[in-house]
């Protein structure tokens, strides 16, 4: 039998009972590791990290915090190479895979780090200034932030287990508030091992980080009115979670990221003869194909004008013809699989129902797959599919295929792209390629109310932009409508969720006293 992955609760490492979840290669398809959370006392462990971590997380000041972010940052950059094999056996992960969850999980908490520091030694947020309540100017409001006193519950998906786990622990750990992690089952390996890391280290204080590896039962049964939910995941376990009873009936603040039907607007007035042209193209393949498709960012929906459709198609399907796919074991490999047999299965499911209402543009099912045996292994082929008259097709803006698969969609007039685009209904990001700094801020109003981000890229900033998929921890992740509502990262903006925000209505000397102990909130 292979190692039963242990759980951190109540300052422990305890097994759960029965056999549990096997977690497998999906190139080999070997047994890796087993999971379970059976058993576990889950009202006693919340509380335990409500009363020992938060207790202790919340004596610190934020600079304090911010010196254990940089303590964790630094055992995870001693264990890198154990975090790139796990990913490798567990997610099928290539280099740039590797790069965007675990060195992405880095740097998203040194940006959390730095901004601890420049907080100092506060242990509270001052937001905005003083308002005059009364006629004379003796009496004032003050809106303050304080951590609250609960735990959060961090449920993450399958796609990020480093990221995932950092980008939520980052700003909850940073606010005082400690950190119950609830990792995919398919892929809690990484996240087992970087936890069992830095509490190993003993870096973080005890209570502060918890782990429930495996089943999901009876998670949010403990939840009490001053824990938070966080979760990431699918649309439709988010609406499940919504309508919990402990959610609903003891308010529990919630933040909810899931699918997105994400967009790239190529202007008409791009040069398809152009470098610029080359960049997006470029850029594209790489997004399509990076973590085999399977990131919340990625591009589903490419629209460029219908006179460019067949030179765009072209371009992109040499450039996915390029793209080898397999073993990620062998360096001449860029994709690698999906993560198990059934992302396996539901990506073939949702190409077979996107399939029948487009035009197939690059078909992948028949590419080879270096060094793996199609028998065993999890690999799906990159797909370009598209459509020339979009006003009749409905599903390519409701179908969210977790893979390597994207649609071209022509579009006749600026105003046409825009309207289809929002049909999202609510998307992570959509990227603008244009030369035209008034298209960006044209097209940007238009679509802010439905994206968390709008990334513009013109020829001058083709060496510095930070990438389409790529989430910065200084910008806001989230989007409206079915990208869930949720709200992460963005700087300080982070930190509003794990804080409660309080008026305090005083004399001016009582104000003034706690303004000069207070650190400001200005995101
Ligand atoms: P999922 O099936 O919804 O699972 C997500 C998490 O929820 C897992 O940890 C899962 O645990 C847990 N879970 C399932 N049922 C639960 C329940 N009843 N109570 C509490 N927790 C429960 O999603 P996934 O397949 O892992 O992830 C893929 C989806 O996530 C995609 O649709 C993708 O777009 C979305 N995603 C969004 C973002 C974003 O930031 N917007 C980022 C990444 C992924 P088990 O694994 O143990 O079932």
């Amino acid at each position: 039998m292979t190692e039963l992955l242990k759980n951190h609760v109540s300052g422990k490492w305890i097994a759960g009972g029965g056999g549990g979840a096997i977690l497998r290669d999906p190139i080999l398809g070997t047994e890796l590791v087993r999971v379970s959370s059976a058993g576990l006392d889950l009202d006693a462990s919340y509380e335990y990290a409500r009363r020992v971590g938060g207790a202790a997380l919340r004596a610190m000041s934020y600079a304090e915090r911010a010196a254990c972010l940089r303590a964790v940052i630094k055992v995870l950059k001693a264990n890198r190479e154990r975090y790139a094999e796990i990913s490798i056996a567990n997610s099928g992960s290539t280099a740039r895979d590797i790069k965007a969850d675990v060195d992405g999980a880095i740097f998203t908490l040194g940006s959390y780090a730095r901004l601890g520091e420049q907080l100092g030694d506060r242990r509270y947020l001052i937001d905005g200034e003083t308002t005059a309540l009364d006629k004379d100017g003796q009496f004032h409001g003050q809106h303050l932030m304080v951590p609250t006193r609960g735990i959060v519950l961090c449920i993450n998906a399958f796609n990020f287990p480093a990221w995932g786990l950092w980008e939520k622990a980052g700003p909850a750990l940073l606010s005082g508030v400690p950190v119950v992690c609830k990792p995919a089952t398919a892929t809690a390996w990484l996240t087992h091992q970087m936890v069992a890391d830095v509490v190993g280290a003993a870096v973080l204080p005890t209570g502060a980080l918890s782990l429930i590896c495996g089943s999901s039962e009876q998670l949010l049964e403990p939840l009490s009115s001053h824990d938070l939910l966080s979760f990431t995941g699918a649309a439709q376990t988010a609406a499940m979670l919504r309508r919990h009873e402990r959610v609903i009936h003891q308010s529990i603040r919630t933040n909810v990221e899931t699918d997105s039907i994400n967009s790239v607007l190529l202007d008409a007035r791009v040069a398809v003869d152009s470098d610029f042209f080359s960049q997006f193209i470029t850029d594209l393949c790489d997004e399509i194909t990076v973590r085999a498709g399977q990131r919340c960012t990625a591009p589903r929906r490419i629209f460029v004008r219908e006179e460019d459709y067949d030179t765009v198609a072209e371009a992109l399907a040499t450039a996915l013809a390029k793209v080898k796919l397999g073993n990620p074991r062998n360096p001449t490999v860029m994709m690698g699989p999906v993560v198990n047999r059934s992302q396996q299965h539901h990506v073939h499911e949702g190409l077979a129902r996107l399939s029948k209402h487009c035009e197939l543009l690059f078909d992948g099912a028949g590419l080879d797959w270096v060094d793996a045996d199609p028998r065993i292994a999890t690999c799906v082929g990159q797909h370009l599919l598209g459509i020339r008259k979009p006003e009749a097709n409905s599903l390519v803006h409701e179908i969210e295929v977790f893979g390597p698969v994207a649609t071209l969609i022509a579009y006749q007039s600026t105003d046409q792209a825009l309207e289809l685009i929002r049909r999202g209904n609510g998307s992570l990001v959509v990227s603008i390629y244009t030369e035209d700094p008034a298209f960006i801020a044209q097209s940007a109003l238009e679509l802010a109310d439905c994206h968390g981000r709008v990334h513009a890229v013109t020829p001058e900033v083709s060496q510095s932009r930070t990438g389409h998929g790529n989430v910065m921890p200084g910008s806001l992740h989230g989007g409206p409508g079915r990208a869930g509502g949720g709200e992460e990262l963005g700087g300080l903006r982070a930190l509003s969720f794990y804080h409660r925000r309080s008026a305090l209505q005083a004399g001016t000397a009582a104000l003034t006293h706690l303004s000069a102990a207070g650190a400001s909130y200005r995101p």
